[in-house]
């Protein structure tokens, strides 16, 4: 076991902060559809898409661990760059990298990685939240199309990308083995969205219709049989949103550690006070233990790069309780220039407050965990 960071992951990081210096910041800020494209291909360039995705598709190549350890740094540095980097390389392009065929992952892995395609999961409906399993949206096979029907819901960043993994149904048996996945372009006949509903972190999460949608049968990623592959490749993607969650804890952390030694009170440092220390020492104990965490699940995924769900789950309950902790008590530092948007410190709360809900909720997570430790079933099906 070793805890050091190799020379490799050390320049890595390193070069991630140059760059984000250097040519993204002047592009962070602009959260337009337009600023989001030209901030995509501004990262492309500098290498920071499709982080794990292969080379021969236009990836970097990078294991698992390395990509979290880059998504976690641009996302310190800025939220839309580690969104970015995090959703082009642990996203939905992971199924497409595992199950597409030679042809989708062509397109779509290459489209993604040099910033042309743009990709989201739309998974939660209505009455499947936690319950991802009910999904209704059922997908038939209509000579060489595929028709869909139904909605989701709460599905990220569909405004600035061209497509969506749709997770819908193909048989009616009510099973999860019923699940397979759709890539639907959103020009498809018989698709419709919402204008998006903005959440705490001043980010639009949309809803999604399908209408007797037709899209062409090359596009069926998986047709059923494959909610367990879906989901074991998701605990990559989850890692990666949990690595976001890491970077906007640093980042709080950081700030409020250069805040408490210029602030004055009482003429003197606020670092000089006891209770403003202890604060600091919770939140540095916090953030590495959570990135221990994160780092320990990413090693999991060895060569196969799909981390174990145990360690995945761990990790996501501690650094989500963790992230809202440290970010909390940045703003307590900061008293009451904390709590006003002047500073940075209300959006990464913000923004980490999502990291309990998305990607399976705390308590969905404290249940895969104990049904694990107890060797229990899972199924939270109540039945008849
Ligand atoms: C910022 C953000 C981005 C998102 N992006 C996407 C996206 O891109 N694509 C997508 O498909 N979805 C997305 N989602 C949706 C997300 O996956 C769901 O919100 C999540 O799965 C929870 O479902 P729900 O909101 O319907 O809550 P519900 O399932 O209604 O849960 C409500 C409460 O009940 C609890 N609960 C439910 N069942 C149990 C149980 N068995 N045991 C204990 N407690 C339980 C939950 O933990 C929660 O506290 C996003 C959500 C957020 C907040």
């Amino acid at each position: 076991m070793n805890f050091e960071m190799t020379p490799r992951q050390l320049e890595l990081i390193e070069t991630a902060r140059e760059a984000y210096a250097r040519k993204l910041e002047p592009l962070a800020g602009d959260r337009s559809v337009e600023g989001t494209w030209k901030l995509r291909k501004a990262m492309a360039e500098q290498g920071f898409l499709g982080l794990n995705m292969p080379t021969d598709l236009g990836g970097v190549g990078l294991p698992l661990l390395d990509t979290l350890m880059v998504i976690q740094t641009l996302h310190a540095c800025s939220s839309a760059v580690g969104s970015l980097a995090h959703r082009t390389s642990t996203g939905a392009c992971g199924a497409i990298e595992a199950y597409g065929t030679p042809e989708q992952r062509e397109k779509y892995i290459r489209g993604i990685c040099s910033g042309e395609l743009g990709i989201s999961i739309g998974i939660t409906e209505p009455e499947a939240g936690s319950a991802a399993t009910a999904m209704r949206t059922r997908a038939e096979i209509d000579g060489d199309e595929v028709v869909i029907n139904g909605s989701k819901q709460f599905v990220s960043s569909i405004n600035t990308n061209d497509y969506t993994v749709v997770y819908c149904r193909f048989g009616t048996t009510g099973r999860s083995s019923d699940i397979g996945a759709v890539i639907v372009p959103h020009d498809a006949p018989g698709f419709s969205r919402s204008n998006g509903t903005i959440n705490m972190a001043d980010e639009l999460l949309f809803e999604l219709y399908f209408d007797e949608c037709r899209v062409p049968k090359s596009n069926i990623l998986l047709d059923g049989s494959a909610f367990g592959k879906l989901i074991s490749v998701y605990n990559a993607e989850r890692l990666g949103s949990i690595s976001r969650l890491l970077g906007a804890a640093q980042a709080a952390y950081e700030y409020a550690l250069a805040y408490s030694k210029e602030r004055h009170q009482f003429n003197r440092p606020i670092s000089d006070f006891q209770g403003i220390q202890w604060m600091l020492a919770e939140m540095r104990i916090k953030l590495d233990a959570a990135q221990l965490l994160v780092y320990r699940a990413a090693a999991t995924a060895g060569a196969t790069g799909l981390p174990e769900p145990l360690e995945t789950s761990i990790a996501k309950v501690f650094t989500a309780k963790a992230a809202k902790e440290i970010c909390d008590d940045a703003i307590q530092i900061l008293g009451a220039n904390g709590y006003t948007k002047e500073y940075p410190l209300v959006h990464r709360y913000a923004e980490v407050r999502g990291g309990s809900i998305y990607g399976g909720t705390l308590q969905i997570h404290k249940n895969m965990i104990a049904a694990k430790i107890l060797d229990r079933p899972i199924s939270q099906w109540k039945k008849d």
